[in-house]
Order: C-alpha cells, then structure tokens, then sequence
C-alpha cells in the first residue's frame, strides 16, 4: 500500500509540475493557495504547517511554531503582500507549536493565545518561545480585521492548553493543530491528549462550519477535507472497543497493545509503528480514569485573592 501510496504522490506530483509549474513559480517556498487570499505554508519535510490570510486590512497569521519557521513565513508572506502582519494567533501552549512569536512583534504584531495556553507559557519558558502580548478568555471569540472574520474556539481539555481552532467562516475553512492529522494514527503515546474530552472536541468540530482544514500536520494533503476530524473519533472509538473486546476475551494487559489489529486503519502512516503506543495510552485512559486532567474553565470566572464558596 505503501508502493502505492507513493507510486500516486510521484504520478500527482508529475501533474501539478506540468500543469500548474506557471503559477507555482508565482508564490515563495512552501507556499500554497488554497482559497483566495487564503494560504498555508510549511516545509513538509519539517512536518509543521500554518495557514496565513491576506485580509483588507493587513495580515492574520495561525501558528508561528518557531524562529526559523516564522522567519521564512514572513519572508513568504512579504513576497505575496506589502500589507502588515496583524495577529499571529496561537493553537495551544506546547513548545513546537507555540515558539517563534517574537518574529511577528518585531514587525508590530499582536501575538495571541487561550488564557489557558498564556499561563503555561508563562509559566514554562523557552528560549525560542515569546509570551504572547494579548490573551483571550471563555469558549469563543472572533477577530475581525478589515473584510475577514476568524472565529476562535476553545472546546476544552483536548491537547495541551488553551487549543483553539480556527474557522473563517466566509471561506469554510479551518485551521486545526494536533487534534486531526489525517492519514495518520494518533501521534506515538499521545502525549498530553485527555481522551475522553478529545473523542467529545472532535463531535463539536464535526458540528463547526467548514468543508476544508489546513491540518498542522498532515500524511496526506496540507489541505484536507473535514471527513478526517470524524475518522480520527471513529478510530479512538475503533480503539476503544478493541480494548474492551480483548479484556472480555482475557486477553492479559500487557498482551493487549500487540495483539490488536484494525485492518482498515492498516494504509495510515505508522499504523505497525505507533498502534501498541496509542492503544497502550487509550487503555491506561480506561484504567485509570482521565488524565490530565483540571476542572475546565477555571479561569474564566476567577479574580485573585477572592475566594469562591463552594457549591454543592
Ligand atoms: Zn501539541
């Protein structure tokens, strides 16, 4: 499947030089239109992916993930527009993502995060990491800059901190980090995922308005359609089950992450190398019970030095 995953990517390839090698000359290094004004750029051979848009007003950037990265963005961006850079929102709180801030407030924008993911940063610092200068609270927010709206929203503990996904509603398209990376089993042990509200963020996506994401990481396109955010519930669920049913089997605990085998996930990058990871973090989730874990929005009604009676 491989041969022939590749065999398609090399025939695709071969396509897009001939036929579209006139108007891939016209935009920077691992630039990509997807919709009017509407860009992702990354090297795939980093892995990392952002999305940026070229709004009336100036530039609106999502994910600066770090300094060389944000570097060549910018560059890219200067090549596209002679307008701005605005904003340049953060996903979530995690180093690999969140760092390379300080490119776009040296050319005056404001960098924004989840209040959730600007404490931790805070809290957590990293050389290549600027604290953001403006930080949003609750569930929802929009940022309007000249003739685009972005709709911001925070699902609750998924990924990390503060992750928020990104909708231009105008355009139906999203901008996700970690959550979905399509054609791709969840990433190793799947670090810092609370797999209970992660299965129920992902039904509230699939609710949200938009038909395409530039996905953070991707196995197939950058710029994939929504059916990935319900494949990626559908494989927990799948995974989930797979536990349960080799627990009423007998089968011992420690036999488990090699013995299951789902077929139909078999074509997805690192299903043979990461599958007994994910299903070892999936099945401690169900042993132990959710973790991480903290009461949500704990920030959102809370003043310093008050303190809030209990409710029963
Ligand atoms: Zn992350």
């Amino acid at each position: 499947m491989l041969n022939r995953y590749r065999i398609k990517c090399l025939f695709m390839g071969f396509l897009c030089l001939t036929f579209f090698s006139a108007y891939a000359d016209e935009l920077p290094p691992f630039t990509q239109a997807v919709a009017e004004n509407v860009y992702s750029f990354g090297d795939p051979s980093k892995g990392y992916f952002s999305m940026f848009v070229v709004t009336s007003r100036g530039v609106i950037v999502m994910e600066t993930v770090n300094t060389p990265h944000a570097e060549a963005m910018l560059a890219a961006i200067q090549q596209i527009t002679d307008k701005p850079v605005r904003f340049a929102l953060h996903s979530h709180n995690h180093w690999d993502h969140a760092a390379g801030g300080q490119v776009f407030q040296d050319v005056g924008a404001k960098t924004v995060a989840h209040i959730e993911a600007y404490r931790w940063m805070k809290d957590n610092p990293h050389p290549d990491m600027a604290l953001p200068n403006r930080y949003w609270k609750g569930s929802r927010k929009n940022i309007r800059l000249g003739d685009t709206t972005i709709e911001l929203h925070y699902l609750g503990m998924n990924h990390g901190l503060g992750m928020t996904v990104f909708i231009l509603p105008k355009q139906r398209i999203a901008y996700i980090a970690d959550l979905v990376t399509p054609n791709r089993v969840l990433f190793t042990i799947v670090p810092d995922f609370n797999i209970g509200p992660f299965v129920e963020s992902l039904k509230k996506i699939e609710q949200l308005n938009f038909d395409h994401a530039i996905y953070s990481h991707s196995h197939a396109n950058v710029f994939e359609p929504k059916i990935w955010v319900t494949q990626t519930r559908e494989f927990i669920e799948d995974v989930q089950q797979a536990i349960t049913e080799e627990f009423q089997r007998g089968t011992p605990f420690t036999q488990i992450p090699q013995t299951i085998d789902l077929p139909q996930y078999r074509d997805w990058a690192m299903y043979y190398e990461w599958l007994p990871l994910n299903v070892w973090r999936i099945m401690l989730d169900g042993v132990m019970g959710p973790f991480p874990w903290q009461p949500d929005h704990r920030y959102k009604k809370a003043f310093p030095g008050v303190l809030h009676r209990h409710h029963h």
